[in-house]
């Protein structure tokens, strides 16, 4: 995500211990009489919410402007806090509604400061969450979903068993819990600060967002309201795979930055590195995006591009991709391979990687090259994998405390 010109190239160091295919999905425990949790619901939702729960109709907008605010710009977690409601209509949301985040299983932070989250989530499921700091900025790296369906041979994500879409609360609930953690909600009375830890967000932890559309779409919904968490959508970036029917309704419904695993320049690499390519293929993939940037009013595509050693890094690969790409506004972001235990690539050499960026930038586009991030905690692209994986509690602990 940043421009810098010398990326590390070391090898993250082996993990501890093993990975383990330890697949198992811990029902959701049904609690008929559960609270509703407010966050992640669009203000439609909360206002529908709240009636059906009791509040008179005319009220209902301004109660979702109160609650609204307290919740997503003060960050407050304790109806009784909410001092412009009356007492008994306060209390009466303590008992039907909740504020409920991820729970925070670890942290872990990296010698460049990048901090990796894993959150624990319903029926005991874990995701990753990555915040990035920049000079200047700090990117929050979201998952949609644990897991992934798609099976990209360099994602260490893909080969993770487990998958659940996430809710939008969890989408949203992933900011929250990591500016809880930046101490970053403001302080009543207190100036007006507008320096940001966290100022942009992208789509590319765990998961296709695309194959979790709706609730993507309504999360994003609650991150860019300006009377809360305010994100702009220019500061949000989705990454697909390349769900070719989702892209356009994305520009429609979403309106954020988009980006493309391309990652490679003929259908026949594409099929073995990003298999959707099979359903979909880089033609059909080229014309839905040559129609995004008109929908949505964004300025560029990122094509996101994986350098793997002999597989796609040749400079006939980067004449071949200015080719497939003309036409179309975009950036394109090289993204040294990161290693995981057991992948079956390499990362090309930083010359060849160097040779590629010449290429691209020769043509008159931004090749900017992704410096890996977090490497040491396995925080960096594709790296991610819930460590239910890895080094996991026994199954009673977790369902134990998942409450089942
Ligand atoms: N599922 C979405 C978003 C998550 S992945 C997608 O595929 O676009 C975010 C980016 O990291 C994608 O471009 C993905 O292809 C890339 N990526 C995955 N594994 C990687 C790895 N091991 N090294 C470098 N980039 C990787
Ligand atoms: Fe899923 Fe994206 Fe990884 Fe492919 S690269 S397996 S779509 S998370």
């Amino acid at each position: 995500m940043t421009t810098h010109a010398a990326p590390t190239l070391e090898t993250p160091p082996a993990p501890a211990a093993p990975i383990v295919q330890d697949v198992r999905t811990i029902p959701r425990k049904l609690d008929a009489g559960a609270r509703t949790n407010i966050v992640g619901l669009t203000r439609e939702q909360l206002r529908d919410a709240l009636i059906a729960a009791g509040t008179p109709e005319r009220q209902a907008r301004m109660r979702v402007g109160q609650i609204w605010q307290w919740v997503y710009h003060w960050g407050l977690r304790d109806f009784a806090q909410m001092t412009n409601l009356a007492k008994d209509y306060r209390a009466f949301l303590a008992d039907r509604f909740e504020i409920a985040l991820p729970e925070v299983v670890t942290r872990q932070v990296s010698d460049d400061g990048t901090r990796k989250y894993l959150l624990r989530i319903a029926g005991g499921h874990e995701v990753e969450t990555v915040y990035i700091p920049e000079e200047g900025r700090g990117t929050l790296c979201v998952s949609s979903q644990v897991g992934c369906t798609l099976t990209c041979t360099f994602c260490h994500t893909g080969t993770q068993k487990l998958v659940r879409n996430l809710t939008a609360g969890e989408i949203v609930g992933q900011l929250m819990v990591v500016r809880d953690d930046l101490g970053e909600w403001p302080e009543p009375g207190a100036p007006k600060d507008e320096t940001r830890l966290v100022s942009n967000l992208v789509l590319m932890g765990m998961g296709e967002p695309l194959y979790n559309f709706d609730n993507v779409r309504d999360a994003m919904k609650v991150v860019m309201d300006n009377e809360g968490l305010s994100l702009s959508r220019r500061r949000i970036t989705l990454s697909t795979s390349g769900v070719v029917p989702e892209i356009a309704r994305t520009a429609e419904e979403i309106g954020c930055q988009l980006a493309v695993s391309f990652h490679a320049t003929t259908n026949e690499v594409r099929d073995r590195l990003v298999p959707i390519n099979k359903r979909w293929n880089i033609d059909e993939l080229l014309g839905a995006l040559r129609e995004y940037p008109r929908l949505s009013n964004s300025e560029r595509i990122t094509f996101e591009y994986v350098m793997l050693d002999g597989v796609n890094d040749t400079d006939e690969d980067a004449r071949r991709l200015i080719r497939l790409i003309r036409g179309i506004p975009a950036k394109i972001n090289l993204i040294p391979f990161n290693e995981w235990p057991g992948a079956p690539y390499k990362r090309s050499s930083w010359e060849r990687i160097e040779a590629f960026a010449d290429i691209i930038y020769k043509a008159g586009y931004a090749s900017p090259i992704r410096t890996p991030r977090g490497e040491d905690i396995m925080a960096a692209c594709g790296q991610l994998k819930s460590a239910t994986e890895r080094g996991r509690k026994s199954a009673a602990q977790v369902a134990a405390e998942a409450g089942i």
